[in-house]
């Protein structure tokens, strides 16, 4: 069994659960299921931690986190076939999560040595003459950091790293499913120097272990990643604190009759099933202008032709499978409404287990479940559009709104766009230069409109999150 980590040592409580390997079902280890006592204990340690890591130079912060980055770096592949065997991530992408890992950890460090406040320009106030005042950010105290299956390492990584980097000390929860990078990340971070009492990593599934970790007043800020429906249950849980939550979607890409046509149609069959569907950037909606309907359509079939389904440890495996068998069933079930309500299956969505063929639905509308709802799985679908203004109302014709991308050569169609399209994150281009709304770079400021969340992640802004804004007012 993996302990977990809690009140200062690697513990053992509750029942051992199994992690398995979502491809073929095995066993990979067992790790113990905490509850809400060990939630009560964890966090009076964590509040002393929260105390030394207030007191800890910025640079000694900083240089915890460098380790940890050279650390990955010096054997990715290790981090990747542990992100493969627990979450079914096809290996060259889990290998590519590791390396991600390693810039957001560098990122993180460098933040720890930015982290300062202003100067207000209070002499401008009615009653400011003749004063200074300055901010200062200070650390929240303990950050409750809660995370999905998709990214067991990386997502981790974006918040434990900003945390340990603003000074604050860490309560990780991991998804159920995915908790051993997490656990090695701890481990590892224990390693480069990280104070015992600073962190708790406590593996079990979400239920009483959420609502007990984010209704606790003790948890001064909770950074969450996950889907809308456990976002809105934090929400409810959270209280008075600081809450940043980043959560699902069902992208749009806009492709107008001007763009590299094969170039967008090669890159999109990829952000539609990257990591089998499981990222919150997956590409869902493709709205094609209607004079370029067919041959993108076709185009689309023959990228979606040459991607291999199978097993996620073979190299040459671009799709594996869903994190559950249920899930995969879910997907199938509702590309089968979507053909029913009048789509047209165009290619894929056979399943064999968890895994599914990509799939490729025509005619898509408001009002199937394909089209309106997070997806999650290997598929996208096909809607036209006549006008500019029809494009961009589509594309906005959701609740969510994290990523989009619009293709096309027209530079002022792309300024006009990038007004009338909300969300979070806007990529645009000819399609031959690569983005998209699966296209993230961890200096950029990420974070969804409406249903998609609150809050914006990447270092630079998670640092800022996860810190408190004092003002001081000198009256000389
Ligand atoms: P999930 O919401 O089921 O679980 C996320 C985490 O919340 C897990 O650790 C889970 O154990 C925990 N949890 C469950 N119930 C809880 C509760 N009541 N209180 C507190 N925590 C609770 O999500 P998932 O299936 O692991 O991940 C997929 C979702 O994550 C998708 O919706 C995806 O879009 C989203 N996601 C968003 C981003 C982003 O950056 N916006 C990135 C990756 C994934």
């Amino acid at each position: 069994m993996q302990p977990l980590f809690s009140h200062g040592d690697w513990r053992t409580p509750g029942k051992p659960s199994e992690v398995t390997n979502p491809y073929d079902g095995a066993v990979i280890d067992t790790v113990p299921t905490a509850d809400a006592a060990e939630v009560d204990a964890a966090l009076a340690t964590l509040t002393d931690g929260a105390k030394a890591m207030r007191a800890m130079n910025p640079r000694d912060r900083a240089a915890i986190l460098f380790h940890a980055s050279d650390a990955i770096a010096a054997n990715p592949e290790e981090w990747g076939r542990r992100i493969c065997a627990e979450g079914g991530k096809p290996i060259g992408e889990a290998v590519g999560e590791a390396n991600r890992a390693v810039e957001t950890l560098r990122l993180s460090a460098i933040e720890a040595e930015r982290l300062g406040g202003e100067v207000v320009p209070i002499d401008a106030a009615p009653n400011g003459a003749g004063k200074l005042a300055f901010t200062r950010r200070v650390p929240c105290g303990v950050v409750a950091a809660i995370t999905p299956f998709n990214f067991p390492l990386n997502l981790v990584c974006h918040k434990v790293g900003p945390a340990i980097a603003a000074g604050n000390a860490v309560l990780l929860k991991p998804a159920g499913v995915t908790p051993l990078s997490a656990l090695a990340l701890t481990r590892l971070l224990l390693e480069c120097g990280l104070p015992e009492q600073a962190i708790t990593c406590l593996t079990g599934p979400g239920g009483e272990l959420g609502e007990a970790i984010c209704g606790d007043p003790r948890v001064r800020k909770i950074t969450f990643t996950g889907s809308d429906a456990v976002g809105a249950k934090i929400i409810a849980t959270a209280g008075v604190k600081k809450v940043t939550l980043e959560l699902g979607s069902n992208c749009p890409a806009v492709v107008f009759a001007d763009a590299d046509l094969p170039a967008t149609a090669s890159l999109l069959a990829k952000q539609a099933t990257a990591n089998a569907g499981q990222v919150c950037i997956s590409l869902q909606r493709v709205l094609v202008e209607r004079s370029a309907h067919a041959e993108f359509r076709d185009l689309l079939v023959e990228a979606f032709s040459q991607l291999k389904t199978g097993d996620p440890a073979d190299e040459a495996t671009d799709v594996g499978p869903l994190i559950r068998r249920s899930d995969a069933e879910r997907v199938e079930q509702w590309l089968n409404e979507a053909v029913e309500a009048g789509a047209t299956r165009v290619c894929g969505g056979e399943r064999d287990g968890s895994l599914l063929t990509p799939a490729l639905l025509d005619g898509v509308e408001p009002g199937m479940k394909a089209y309106d709802e997070e997806l999650f799985g290997p598929a996208c679908g096909l809607r036209s559009f006549e006008t500019e203004e029809e494009a961009a109302a589509m594309a906005n014709d959701t609740r969510y709104g994290l990523a989009a991308g619009v293709y096309t050569r027209d530079l002022s169609r792309m300024v006009r766009l990038s007004e009338s399209i909300d969300a979070g994150v806007l990529n645009f281009g000819p399609g031959s230069g690569g983005g998209g709304p699966q296209y993230r770079a961890d200096l950029m400021p990420y974070g969804g409109l409406g249903s998609s969340g609150l809050g914006k992640e990447g270092p630079r802004y998670a640092v800022e999150e996860m810190t408190e804004t004092k003002c001081v007012v000198i009256h000389p």
